[in-house]
């Protein structure tokens, strides 16, 4: 990789921006799951090591800067404050926290800083023009600093100011959990041991297009299920019930299932229900049996035997979307049972991209299963839409 990584920096004494990815849920002031926090230890503890000075700066939530009212409900619900807690409670150095994010408060807690100390920084999303990306924000947290390393894969897709406006004017490296996922994916996408096969689901062929697209060029097989299998049906001319459709991406579907021939893989049975609940009577269907008042909300047994087949053999496998509405135990069944199909495949390299398709997996616990399971939702999906993530890109090369 020609993109510099945090050992290419000399760090020591140093005052170091690293953009964390520290989104973390938090209810009534309690993180639910520190995660995120966690993945980020590595780099933070490298830096810590090596003698520099931290400054961390994270999003958490969103922000709303049209309507004063809604301002000040959202940054009092996501102030940071709870995940510098945390953040203490994981590493060995002192971590400080300042609440704003300019002015003199700041300034001065960046003088105050010393060797192997760690500053949180609070919300970058206090500011209306990290989200626009804007020049004077990001030329005024330059300034703070001497270095800028990414370590928040979840947002490298987003071109904000932390991400990249400041990088663009310090000098940049690429922190160990980016430089994991960028090399992990791009074994997959970029550079596949072939078979390779792609299986998507989820709910909405629009939110995917480009990733079907992309993976018809690179992968041998493309497996489709879940929510966004029924608009490749309906234009195949079969009877889907209410299942969900969007009816304004037929044509689409026509074309990329002309163009991907028997590359394209369908599903041919289904858990159909009466209405969009776990209580509802529901059983399963063929293809061709959908009832007009019934929805598809799982893949059936045959459709996990017909994609256990086309994975077969496969020596790269990427995943990216559940089968099934996999929140409800009643249709989580053929998201578990191709999360097993994927993770028995001897001597495969096999990777999960997407927010919801990893939690299925970890909540199933397959969590130890795969080789590389990616912790940026919308990340990961434009780097299998063969996208380049302006917050990488915008790194020193070597
Ligand atoms: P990922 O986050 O892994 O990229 P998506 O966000 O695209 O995945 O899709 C996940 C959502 O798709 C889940 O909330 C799931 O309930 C929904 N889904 C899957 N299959 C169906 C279906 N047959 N009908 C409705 N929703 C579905
Ligand atoms: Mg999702």
């Amino acid at each position: 990789m020609a993109k510099k990584t945090v050992k290419d920096l000399n760090v020591s004494g140093k005052k170091v921006i690293v953009r964390v990815d520290f989104n973390v849920p938090i209810k009534d002031g309690v993180i639910k799951d520190d995660n995120r926090i966690v993945q980020a230890l590595p780099t933070i503890n490298y830096l810590v090591e090596q003698g520099a000075k931290l400054i961390l700066l994270s999003h958490l939530g969103k922000v709303d800067h049209k309507d004063p009212e809604k301002t000040v409900s959202d940054k009092k619900k996501n102030n940071m404050a709870p995940v510098a807690a945390r953040l203490a409670e994981l590493v060995d150095v002192p971590v400080k926290f300042c609440d704003v994010t300019r002015g003199e408060a700041l300034e001065a807690a960046v003088e105050a800083l010393k060797e192997k100390e760690i500053l949180l920084v609070q919300n970058t999303r206090y500011e209306k023009g990290e989200s626009k990306n804007d020049p004077e924000l990001s030329k005024y947290w330059a300034s703070l600093a001497d270095l800028f390393v990414t370590d928040a894969f979840g947002s490298v897709h987003r071109a904000h100011s932390s991400t990249v406006g400041v990088a663009e004017i310090l000098p940049s490296a690429l922190g160990f959990l980016v430089e994991k996922e960028v090399v992990a994916l791009g074994k997959a996408v970029h550079n596949p041991e072939r078979p390779f096969v792609a299986i998507l689901g989820g709910a909405k062929v629009s939110d995917k297009i480009n990733v079907i697209e992309n993976l018809l060029t690179t992968a041998d097989r493309v497996i489709i299920g879940g929510g966004m299998a029924y608009t490749f049906l309906k234009a195949q001319g079969k009877e889907i019930g209410t299942s969900l459709c969007e009816d304004d991406k037929l044509d689409l579907a026509k074309e990329i299932m002309a163009k991907a021939g028997d590359k394209l893989v369908l599903p041919v049975d289904f858990r159909v229900a009466a209405a969009f609940s776990e209580e509802a009577d529901n059983y399963l269907a063929d293809d061709s049996a959908i009832p007009s008042d019934y929805m598809g909300l799982d893949i059936g047994p045959k459709s996990v035997e017909l994609f256990t087949k086309a994975l077969e053999g496969a020596k790269t496998v990427v995943w990216n979307g559940p089968m099934g509405v996999f929140e409800m135990k009643t249709y989580a069944t053929g998201t578990i049972e191709v999360c097993k199909a994927i993770s028995s495949l001897p001597g495969a390299y096999t990777v999960i991209g997407g927010g919801d398709s990893a939690r299925a997996a970890i909540e199933n616990g397959f969590q130890d299963d795969f080789s590389h399971i990616s912790t940026g939702g919308g990340a990961s999906l434009e780097f299998m839409e063969g996208k380049e993530l302006p917050g990488i890109a915008v790194i020193q090369e070597k």
